[in-house]
């Protein structure tokens, strides 16, 4: 860091995947200060929120989250937009989001769309299903023969899952009409919840593997949390919301008991805490986040739909440090900053007596 340069510039400027790779390699000598960067920058931050430093690779043992997309709607730092994948002993399970650029992640991952169990979309904003007519494309294309997918319902104004697949795939009326276009159709299942339901609803069970969703608010979006149970342990997907009640004051209460005692949960941390106007009613302060995490008793708290837009201060990357403050205040557990690929072993952590 320079002196002069503010800690804001400067964690903007770190591209943590890069820093990651140069360690072992030649280039170390021009990159030579980026470690001295990282643990100065880490040491302002304080010692629980964990960056980027670790092996991005899963193990394939055990359960393991993966990001396909750290980023949000406006492209920044090489992230894809919004997903997930949930892994049990080397075998992809379910897939939440399919955000533009998870086509490529989740290959870049090792999985294949075929052996995914589940599909499930939070909401239909494209920077959280615009690759999934690609996503189902390339599993028609090698041998999918059928697939449950999930999503909200409709309101007045948006459709919902069944409309929007419809709209993509119909024979006579959709966009990309499947049958004319391959020969194949897989056998979609779409599972579509209300997402005006105020307690969990079910949305797919097989084995030790349990899917639960529960409507949270995002504007006027239909938009779903999800829960994701399996093998003894458990993830929560907060999806876009504003976190919030219907005044925007409070925080998800149908949501925090969705995912209440989950082992991994991960939230948007879009807008920063000084955000104003629109942006409010449909992504949680930092503050708000902090408060919902703490409110679920999670134990490892991963913050992803990063990005931030030049020149405006209203997005959490435009001053990561400070937003990050303002969510420890309100919660105490480990903090995670997401980014694309990253392995996160999901396990149970003994509460303290
Ligand atoms: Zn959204």
């Amino acid at each position: 860091m320079v002196k002069g340069e503010s800690i804001q510039t400067f964690v903007q400027q770190i591209d943590w995947k890069e820093t990651k790779m140069r360690w072992g390699g030649e280039r170390l000598p021009i990159v030579l200060l980026r470690p001295l960067a990282v643990a100065a920058l880490i040491l302002f931050l304080s010692v629980s929120v964990v960056f980027g430093m670790e092996d991005t690779t899963c193990k394939k043992t055990g359960i393991e989250l993966q990001i396909l997309g750290s980023g949000g709607p406006v492209g920044w730092d090489e992230r894809a937009s919004s997903g997930y994948l949930v892994w049990a002993n080397g075998r992809p399970q379910v897939m939440i989001d399919a955000g533009g650029g998870t086509f490529l992640r989740l290959h870049q991952a090792g999985a294949r769309v075929k052996d995914l169990k589940l599909l499930s979309i939070t909401h239909f904003h494209p920077d959280h299903a615009s690759d999934l007519p690609a996503l189902l494309w390339s599993g028609t294309l090698s041998g999918m023969k059928n697939l449950v997918v999930s999503g909200p319902s409709g309101s007045k104004a948006i459709p919902g899952l069944k409309d929007f697949l419809d709209s993509l795939f119909n024979a006579k009326t959709g966009a990309f009409p499947w049958p004319k276009l391959s020969g194949r159709k897989p056998k979609l299942r779409a599972v579509e919840t209300d997402f005006q339901s105020n307690s969990p609803v079910k949305i797919y069970k097989d084995g030790n593997l349990r899917v639960t969703a529960v409507g949270v608010p995002h504007a006027k979006l239909p938009t779903l949390g999800y829960r994701v149970d399996i093998g003894g342990v458990s993830v929560g997907f907060g999806a876009d919301q504003a976190g919030t009640g219907s005044d925007y004051t409070g925080f998800s209460r149908a949501f925090v008991k969705l995912v209440q005692g989950v082992d991994v949960l991960v939230m948007d941390f879009a807008v920063s805490e000084e955000v104003k106007g629109g942006p409010i009613r449909f992504h949680a302060k930092p503050s708000v986040v902090g408060k919902i995490a703490q409110a679920v008793g999670v134990r490892t708290l991963v913050l992803s739909h990063l990005f931030k837009v030049d020149g405006n201060p209203n997005f959490s990357l435009s001053n990561l440090e400070s937003n990050l403050a303002h969510l420890k205040n309100h919660y105490s557990g480990t903090v995670v900053l997401a980014e694309d690929l990253k392995c996160i072993e999901v396990k149970k952590i003994a509460k303290k007596q």
